[in-house]
């Protein structure tokens, strides 16, 4: 989630809570037909589903670096189960990878493109001091939360460009120790500023910083944290570095090998599974996806805030997105409102049961690859699919995989729906909610009894 522009527009725009149930009608009972089949979403993830979900996260693709995951491990899985007729499209600018379930693009096929982002925000070494301490920019992290966690340095070799080293073991530093720091920080009044952050590598002896440069380490080299996601302590639960958004790539590619082990669906729709770059640092790389292949229809899918259980911010009254709830669905900003009634109606309607959605609300911007269609000049129906995550852009970020299911079944039951019926690009044209056509709706008949007391 590109997250700077995210808390202004949250902070712009909290007016009034939008309700947020949803379809929770499957979540915890069992599907609407009269069977005992459980849900995809309420199931515990397979160990090898969750291993997949792990590799991808754990691939080193910093901003502007992203070709460890789409080339890495993305384009390889997603080989592997790839229909003939599928093509793997790359591009000049970025690492990007847009598979293409109909590459001869009939002008009348609907054409969706589901994006995940492949790029993690980076630390980035700024400055090497006289004693081989190595200053870095922390980019968008949270300063505070750095301190202490062990990180991967990665270096082109300056004798061979282009061949890269890693330097794994360093760790994060910024206080030196608690004796070191006034009073303030030791209280908690004062935090960590982002400029005083390095990286500790024990450095020592006559000329630290020659010896450091020596290594080939130079400003510029990016560093990743070492935490690849792990199993949490509650049921369904997982944490680690780099959900936002290695989650919205796996859930890209576990749709890919879904619809292609069926793909009845995309004989009338057009697919591009999209792992797109630079959305970090203000969605740069999904516009130009967009520009190039212009979709009518922009799935993104991203991290989402659990604003429920995030600490202090209860009297800003976010939209009441919760952990282990269900997909999140983005309404406001550029959000298509008739994509979403689609989304909701085919989220009620799917074969394996209603699925669980939180009604998101966006202000002025989505903070999402929801925006490259505006972004991109592209004239496409958008929104943005999510699940929500504790602790976004830290070194601990957690969530909950039956949301990560959710969203995947939220995206495969709008292509079938599409599918089933046979929406075209033009029906976006003519679908616009009238809100001059809305029809009267009174209050309640009666107030009922205080059951309270
Ligand atoms: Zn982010």
């Amino acid at each position: 989630m590109f997250g700077r522009s995210m808390q202004a527009v949250r902070a712009a725009t909290r007016t009034a809570t939008v309700a947020g149930a949803g379809l929770g009608a499957g979540w915890r009972g069992l599907a609407t037909g009269a069977t005992d089949k459980v849900a995809p979403w309420e199931e515990t993830m397979s160990d090898e589903d969750f291993a997949f979900m792990r590799e991808i996260l754990s691939a080193p693709s910093p901003v502007g670096l992203e070709a460890a995951m789409t080339e890495g491990v993305l384009a390889p899985a997603l080989e592997a189960v790839a229909p003939a007729g599928w093509a793997f499209k790359r591009y000049k600018g970025s690492a990007s990878l847009v598979v293409d379930t109909d590459p001869g693009n009939p002008d009348d096929k609907l054409t969706v493109m589901v994006v995940g982002h492949a790029d993690k925000i980076r630390m980035q070494v700024r400055s090497i001091a006289p004693d081989g301490k190595i200053y870095i920019n922390s980019d968008s992290f949270l300063p505070a939360t750095l301190l202490g966690n062990k990180v991967t340095l990665f270096s082109e070799d300056a004798a061979s460009p282009g061949a890269y080293r890693a330097v794994s073991g360093g760790t994060i530093e910024a206080l030196g120790a608690i004796h070191f720091a006034s009073a303030a920080v030791r209280s908690g009044e004062k935090g960590v500023s982002g400029d005083s952050l390095y990286l500790e590598l024990g450095v020592h002896g006559p000329k630290g910083k020659e010896q450091v440069e020596d290594m080939g380490i130079r400003v510029g080299d990016p560093l990743l944290l070492d935490r690849p996601i792990e199993r949490g302590v509650w049921p369904n639960t997982f944490s680690g570095a780099y959900l936002d958004n290695g989650l919205g790539c796996f859930v890209t590619a576990q749709l890919a090998k879904l619809l292609a082990a069926q793909p009845d669906a995309l004989d009338s729709v057009r697919l591009l599974f999209t792992f797109a770059a630079y959305e970090e640092i203000g969605r740069f790389g999904s516009r130009v996806l967009a520009a190039r292949e212009q979709p009518d229809v922009i799935l993104a899918t991203d991290v989402n805030h659990d604003f429920n259980g995030a600490p202090g911010v209860a009297d800003k009254r976010y939209p009441p997105l919760t952990m282990g709830k269900g997909a999140t669905l983005a309404s406001g900003s550029v959000t298509s409102e008739s994509l979403n009634s689609l989304i909701m109606a085919a989220a009620a309607d799917y074969a394996q049961g209603s699925i669980p959605v939180q009604r998101d609300m966006c202000g002025v911007d989505t903070g999402t690859d929801a925006m490259a269609g505006v972004l991109g000049g592209v004239d496409a129906a958008v929104t943005s699919i999510g699940f929500p995550i504790r602790s976004m852009h830290t070194v601990s970020e957690s969530g909950h995989t039956g949301d990560v299911v959710a969203a995947i079944h939220l995206i495969k039951a709008t292509v079938e729906s599409c599918a089933a019926r046979g929406i075209t690009p033009a029906y976006f044209e003519r679908a616009h909610p009238r809100l001059d056509n809305a029809t009267s709706l009174a209050g309640p008949a009666v107030v009922p009894a205080d059951d309270s007391a």
